[in-house]
């Protein structure tokens, strides 16, 4: 059993983390590089795990909420490439 198992149990909170989120202010909704290597690596351990990105700038100015919610798939090919899918 992992620490944080270990942790959320001593406290009586047993809930799992099923993702992670975060905000782009004022560029939008998608992972970058290294939230596609955070998701791909949380993914390995906690699955099922969701990112979900917010940007608050556009939702402001657009009037509605500017929100994406992302898994990445690694591409089994030999120029090792990683895709993003959104829902
Ligand atoms: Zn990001």
């Amino acid at each position: 059993m992992c620490l944080r198992r270990l942790l959320s149990l001593q406290v009586g909170r047993p809930e799992n983390i099923v993702g992670w989120y975060h905000s782009h202010p004022g560029y939008g909704c998608w992972l970058s590089g290294i939230d596609v290597a955070t998701q791909l690596n949380n993914q390995m351990y906690l699955d099922p795990f969701l990112a979900i990105v917010i940007d608050p700038n556009r939702t402001i100015s657009a009037g509605k909420v500017e929100i994406g919610a992302f898994r990445a798939y690694p591409e089994v090919r030999h120029d090792v490439r990683l895709f993003v899918s959104s829902c």
